[in-house]
């Protein structure tokens, strides 16, 4: 089969391996669809470490084309999207369903082999943990691959609180960001401001549903969301790119109790400046979020079948032999997000 294998920063090479076969308890899907997201370009940049050798692809939706010895619950040629993480199921975390916490912890497309190649074993873990959901019908395969990304985005605003006709600044348009948009209207937000410095996303913005769109390096942020929140400041900020000095405006427009919440991975090393009389007199919480929970990634399949909009996230198609071109569209901004089809 044809895979992408990751052998160094800036080196993904597609090369021909043999085709996996399932153990017990395992699944091997037929590729349908893998997306690519900024993690894997930070892994491509050597911001973030992956296994030398590995396959990537986090973001997986295929065909069940075999099942392994005692695999229960799966057919044959059922359309499946996956939760890439294997967790221990065991420790404090998991026994709270917050496998995405797990110590122990590993991933599909980092650690062990993901979705880049046409066909991808599924470990017993991922099966016995029940990360294996089936795709609603109806659902095309290329929007399912966004269930990772929404299940992200899902624990986000689940973390900042994001209430039905409540306020929402979003520092960031790029994909996530318009993502966060876009479950945000699903959720009911009232005003959503979405802050960018790339105008053809701010368009996006505009397009998708944005109540208010600044280009921060041409208009001052601040004013737009006192008007739009009655001088109140938002409910909730989302740093939704890694930009350590965003925290400061994120203070500046969140309101008395608000959270803000610090989306995007930071490079390492990051540190800011703070005033601890903003967060201690407005009684601020400052909160993160990282992935999501099982419960968050079923939810957020379920919310794709009612979000139409989110099918144009996806801007950019490559075959698995120009996985190097998907990695490179990715590393030039171009678009939004890039896919790799089977
Ligand atoms: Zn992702
Ligand atoms: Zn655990």
């Amino acid at each position: 089969m044809k895979a992408c294998v990751f052998h160094g920063p800036g080196d993904i090479r597609v090369e021909s391996l043999p085709e996996p076969h399932p153990g017990p308890g395992e699944l091997v899907l037929r590729m349908e669809a893998t997306g690519l997201c900024y993690s894997d370009i930070r892994v491509y940049k050597g911001e973030k470490k992956a296994r030398i050798g590995v396959i990537p692809g986090h973001e997986n939706v295929g065909v069940i084309e075999e099942i392994g010895e005692g695999t229960e619950g799966f057919q044959k040629g059922q359309r499946v999207a996956l939760c890439p993480i294997i967790a221990c199921g065991r420790c404090f975390y998991c026994r709270r369903g917050l496998r995405n916490r797990c110590p122990e912890r590993v991933t599909l497309g980092y650690e062990e082999n993901g979705g880049l190649a046409q066909y991808l074993r599924v470990p017993a873990s991922i099966v016995s943990l029940g990360h294996v959901f089936p795709v609603p019908e109806g659902l095309p395969s290329d929007v399912a691959t966004l269930t990772e990304p929404l299940a992200c985005v899902l624990n986000s605003l689940e973390t900042c609180r994001v209430s039905p006709g409540g306020s929402l600044l979003l520092l960031g348009a790029g994909p996530m960001g318009l993502l966060h948009l876009l479950l945000a209207r699903a959720l009911g937000a009232g005003t959503i401001i979405v802050s960018e410095l790339n105008e053809e996303r701010l368009e996006h913005a505009v397009r998708l549903g944005a109540s208010a769109a600044v280009n921060s390096r041409r208009d001052d942020l601040q004013p737009v969301v006192l008007d739009a929140t009655g001088g109140l400041g938002v409910d909730s900020v989302v740093v939704t790119t890694g930009v350590p000095s965003l925290l400061e405006p994120a203070l500046a427009a969140v309101r008395r109790q608000g959270t803000v919440s610090l989306f995007g991975g930071f490079p390492a090393g990051s540190t800011v400046a703070l005033d601890p009389n903003a967060v201690h007199y407005n009684e601020i919480t400052i909160t993160g979020s990282q992935n999501a929970t099982p419960d968050q990634y079923r939810r957020a399949l379920q919310l794709l079948t009612v979000m139409p909009q989110a099918a144009e996230i996806n801007t950019h198609r490559f075959r698995i032999d120009e996985g190097r071109k998907a990695y490179e569209s990715r590393l030039g901004m171009d678009g939004l997000k890039s896919l790799v089809i089977f």
